[in-house]
C-alpha cells in the first residue's frame, strides 16, 4: 500500500513527484521517461521560470535530470483503471493491481476534430496557446481557429502580435473589428507544409501563413 499514486509524467506530475519526494512519501509514479509529447514538441518555450527559451527536449533533459538527481522512479506503465475501495485506491496497469491512499491524476488533455495536417504539423508552426507561442509569429500572417466568441480575448492578443490574421469561426459573426483581420465564417479544410506551416486551404484555397493556431 502506498501513500500516494501518481498517473502522468508531464510537468504537473514532474511538480507532483517533486513534492512527494520531499515530503518523503513512499509513492508510485505512473508515466514514461519521454515524461510528455507535449513537452517533445513544443518548439521553444519562453514563460517556464527558471529556464527561459529553452526546446521542448532541452526542457524535457533538465526535467529528466532533476528527477533522477533526486532518485525518483518513473514506473513506465499506462494505467487503465482506477477502483475507490473506501479509504483507499486500485489502480490497474499492465496485469498488475497498485494500491494506495491518496492519487494525484495529471493526465493532461487531449484535443479532439484534427484538421488534416494539424497533427503532422504540431509544433512546426501549429500551436494550440496564444499566450505561449504569440510572440513566435510576431509580425506574421497566421491563421487562427477560434471555436467560440468567448475566446476572441485570445485573438485580440495574437491581433497586437500578428501582421495580419486569417480567422476561421464555426459561428458567422465576431465582434473583433481589426484593420489586420479577415473573418471567414468556417474551418480550413487542412493546414498545408512541408516541414513547417506554409498555408491553410479553405474552399479549395490556400491561404498563405507562418503559422495556425487554435
Ligand atoms: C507544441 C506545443 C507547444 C507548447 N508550448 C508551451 C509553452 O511555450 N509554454 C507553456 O506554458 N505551455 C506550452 N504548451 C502547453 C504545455 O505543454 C502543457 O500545458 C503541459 O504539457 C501540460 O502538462 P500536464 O502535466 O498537465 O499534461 P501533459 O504534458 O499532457 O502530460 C500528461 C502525461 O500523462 C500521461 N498519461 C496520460 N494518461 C495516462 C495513463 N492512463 N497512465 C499513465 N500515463 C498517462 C501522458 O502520456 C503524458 O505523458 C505547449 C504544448 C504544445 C503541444
Amino acid at each position: 500500500m502506498y501513500d500516494l499514486m501518481i498517473i502522468g509524467s508531464g510537468p504537473a506530475g514532474i511538480s507532483a513527484a517533486l513534492t512527494a519526494k520531499a515530503r518523503n512519501l513512499n509513492f508510485i509514479w505512473f508515466g514514461s521517461r519521454a515524461l510528455s509529447t507535449k513537452i517533445e514538441k513544443a518548439e521553444k518555450i519562453m514563460n517556464y521560470p527558471g529556464l527561459p527559451t529553452v526546446t521542448g527536449s532541452e526542457m524535457q533533459s533538465v526535467f529528466l535530470k532533476q528527477i533522477d538527481d533526486c532518485g525518483i522512479t518513473i514506473t513506465e506503465a499506462q494505467v487503465n483503471s482506477i477502483y475507490d475501495c473506501g479509504g483507499y485506491f486500485a489502480a490497474g496497469a499492465e496485469n498488475e493491481i497498485y494500491e494506495a491512499k491518496s492519487v494525484i491524476m495529471t493526465v493532461g488533455m487531449t484535443t479532439t476534430r484534427e484538421i488534416e495536417g494539424e497533427a503532422r504539423l504540431l509544433g512546426c508552426g501549429v500551436s494550440y496557446c496564444a499566450t505561449c507561442d504569440g510572440a513566435l509569429y510576431k509580425n506574421k500572417d497566421i491563421a487562427v481557429i477560434c471555436a467560440s466568441p468567448k475566446f476572441e480575448d485570445e485573438v485580440t492578443f495574437l491581433a497586437g502580435l500578428a501582421n495580419h490574421i486569417y480567422l476561421f469561426t464555426p459561428y458567422k459573426e465576431t465582434s473583433l473589428q481589426y484593420d489586420n483581420i479577415t473573418h471567414f465564417n468556417g474551418l480550413p479544410a487542412s493546414v498545408d507544409g512541408d516541414k513547417k506551416v506554409a498555408s491553410v486551404t479553405f474552399k479549395g484555397e490556400a491561404i498563405p501563413v507562418s503559422g495556425a493556431s487554435s
